[in-house]
Order: C-alpha cells, then structure tokens, then sequence
C-alpha cells in the first residue's frame, strides 16, 4: 500500500535570529539563498533542509512515523462511518 505524506505546504521566509544556525543540523552543509529548510516535527534537531527532513525523518522517527500513519487511518476511518 502506497502511503504519501503531505508536509505544510506554506512558505515563510526565516530571518538569521529564527535559523540561530547557518548549517542544516542533518548534512551539516550551508544554506543556499533561497533554500528549502523545514523543522523536525519528531524532535528538536534545528533548521534543516527540505530534503534532508525527509531521509531524517524516515531514517530517526520510523516508529514515530508508523504510529501517526496509523492514528490518521484510524480517523478516517471514523470519518466514514
Ligand atoms: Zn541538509
Ligand atoms: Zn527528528
């Protein structure tokens, strides 16, 4: 079975005193101008990027993952019934 994700879809630019950080906590690179940098909603690693989120998360939060997968199906669920 197919499971997407969906990730908040705004966009809200972040000045220096919000990062507090000028590398992602993940890959430890810079950040571009205009880069895609999100949070973990599992723990509190810092300003990373988009795309390193996505391997952090699946990697760090699998379980956590699984149980929220689980929780939104369940409401489904109920929605229908
Ligand atoms: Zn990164
Ligand atoms: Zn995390």
């Amino acid at each position: 079975m197919t499971i997407v994700l969906w990730r908040e879809p705004w966009l809200k630019p972040l000045s220096d005193m919000e990062t507090g950080t000028e590398v992602c906590a993940v890959c430890k690179m810079g950040f571009k101008v205009m880069d895609f940098v999100t949070s973990c909603e599992f723990c509190s690693i810092g300003v990373i990027h988009d795309e390193c989120a996505r391997k952090h998360i699946l990697h760090e939060h699998k379980a956590l993952l699984d149980k929220k997968v689980a929780l939104h199906r369940d409401r489904r669920l109920h929605d229908y019934q």
